[in-house]
């Protein structure tokens, strides 16, 4: 078993469900995700701070834990997600 962070991963995810262990075949057993910042396998879970889930190793996972703050990379997702729900309610009220 991989060592763990006391987190709920998706490692007994990728042991239970077939359609996503398919999706992390190229992975080496014991991890459920490739981080985010580095691309090192790692662990798929929830963010602490923000809804949503993302992927990261262990050390980018325990830096992340430390640092209270939302990194730029985080703020930039949830910027875009922002401007696009935008432009869609734009685009539906001149329909309307
Ligand atoms: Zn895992
Ligand atoms: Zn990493």
């Amino acid at each position: 078993m991989a060592a763990e962070s006391g987190n709920h991963c998706y490692c007994q995810e990728r042991a239970t469900n077939l359609a996503f262990a398919e999706t992390l075949k190229d992975l080496p057993p014991g991890y459920c995700g490739i981080c985010d910042v580095c691309g090192q396998p790692g662990h798929m879970r929830a963010h602490p701070q923000l809804p949503t889930t993302g992927s990261w190793c262990d050390e980018h996972w325990q830096a992340m834990l430390a640092s209270p703050g939302i990194t730029l990379d985080v703020l930039f997702k949830w910027a875009f997600i922002a401007v696009t729900v935008i432009v869609v309610i734009t685009a539906m009220i001149r329909w309307l």
